[in-house]
């Protein structure tokens, strides 16, 4: 075999290798290969053995000292045109939308506002350290084109769609069937599998309410023809929600039904929230595989409920976390897993489950665990420098602690300020220069 060369990265390494296993390195090594894949990822001993026998060459390398080398986070659930409505107090789910979301959405209408909001959203994705995510977008075919383009330029890895709906809402929001129809798959023509699979199309129809069951058959049957396409939407939110698709779809047997029957559920079918769930609505994931988004801190804001944390993972049911922008108020998914913390009232997770939940949990839930999610060889380079030293409440020796109080710290008092830079396949996409931590050869 040829003498492979590779750019190195020296630091702290830590990645969970599964939801019990966590993977530390002190004094760590990642190998980053010319496609940017992760060619090694162990300790720095074991890499120089390597390249003594000949087996790779070290073209270029960084010392990081003692800052730490991370998978970069996977956010499952989120709305990039509800980025700028972010805080916005509203009492419960239904009365939000009216009053913040439906208004904003209809912006997007307008091409050059949605470039504009796009590649502010995608900056600050990556300025959180998050290189995967799962987005809404809004109605409009020419918005979520857009948001492709940006995304396409940033080398993130993306599931995006554009949003259905033909009822139950707002008139300017509203769309014919064949329209949505046509326009969902004409963007996944186009888009889905791009770059070496690193942006994928979803269908997204927004959520029961607003779709009639001849659109989520129709729905139902592009997903039966492209089973490598995404399905994404909400579920079970709140008590409210619940009723009201009793009420829309009496003929089944629970809200995860009104999916299971139009054929919307699957291994590719991603459900945000899942909160207020029964027994036919466990039945009706398990059975099909579908995974969860669990997204707390937008639980919080909205009071909606607490998800069923041991429960899912009890049944083995596949989910991750998500920012829920803009019900959530911030991407960093440092904050994420804190509220994942907090919203349990009995309930203590330990910091490595949310950790897990956060990347590779994340990564398992979007069925893209084979390439990212973790610091293993053959996945893509999708990492973050954490620097702890750029916020002040973090005990100057925690890097020196045991694993379980490192990852501790970081969802307790981290956010977005300690992600010093992001990488995406081994490029630097968010971040300071590496230049004074160059190593000369
Ligand atoms: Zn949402």
């Amino acid at each position: 075999m040829a003498c492979q060369a590779i750019k190195t990265f020296y630091g702290h390494i830590i990645y969970a290798r599964d939801e019990k296993k966590l993977v530390e390195y002190k004094s760590g090594a990642l190998g980053v290969d010319q496609s940017g894949r992760i060619y090694f990822c162990g300790s720095r001993e074991d890499l120089d053995l390597e390249v003594k026998a000949g087996e790779c060459r070290i073209e270029e390398s960084f010392d990081l000292g003692e800052k730490l080398i991370l998978p970069g986070f996977v956010d499952t659930h989120l709305h990039l045109p509800q980025f700028g409505q972010t805080g916005k107090y509203g009492k419960h789910l239904l009365g939000w939308l009216e009053s913040f979301i439906f208004p904003e959405e209809a912006k997007f209408k307008d091409e050059k506002y949605a470039h504009k909001i796009s590649e502010w959203f995608f900056e600050e994705l990556l300025k959180n350290g998050t290189t995967t995510a799962n987005i809404f977008t809004t109605i409009h075919k020419q918005a979520c084109n857009a948001a492709f383009e940006v995304a396409s330029k940033t080398g993130i890895k993306a599931v995006m769609g554009k949003v259905i709906m033909n009822r139950n809402c707002p008139d300017y929001l509203s769309e014919d069937s064949k329209d949505a129809i046509k326009h969902s798959v004409e963007l996944m023509e186009k888009w889905h599998g791009h770059d070496n699979n690193r942006l994928l199309y979803a269908f997204i129809p927004r959520f029961a309410p607003s779709c009639t069951n001849d659109l989520l058959n129709q729905i139902g049957e592009q997903l039966k023809a492209n089973p490598s396409v995404y399905m994404h939407t909400h579920v079970s939110e709140s008590a409210a929600e619940v009723k009201w698709v009793q009420e829309l779809f009496p003929e089944a047997k629970s809200y995860t039904d009104v999916y299971a029957r139009a054929g919307l559920l699957g291994p590719k079918s991603v459900l945000a929230h899942a909160i207020h769930l029964n027994e036919h609505d466990y039945k009706a994931i398990c059975d099909t595989d579908s995974a969860l988004s669990h997204c707390p801190s937008s639980n919080f804001f909205l009071k909606s409920g607490a998800f069923a944390f041991a429960t899912c993972e009890k049944k083995q049911i596949r989910f991750g976390l998500g920012s829920d922008i803009g019900a959530g108020p911030q991407m960093s998914m440092f904050q994420v897993m804190k509220d994942g913390f907090y919203i349990q009232p009995d309930l203590w997770i330990e910091p490595a489950k949310l950790f897990y939940r956060a990347t590779l949990g994340g990564a398992k839930a979007l069925n893209l665990h084979e390439t990212t999610g973790s610091l293993e060889a053959g996945k893509d380079a999708d990492f973050i420098i954490v620097n702890t030293e750029r916020k002040s409440n973090i005990p100057a020796n925690i890097l020196q602690k045991e694993i379980d109080e490192i990852l501790s710290s970081l969802i307790f008092l981290g956010d977005d300020r300690i992600v010093e830079s992001t990488f995406v396949r081994g490029k630097c996409v968010f971040g300071a220069s590496l230049l004074n931590s160059l190593v000369s050869t």
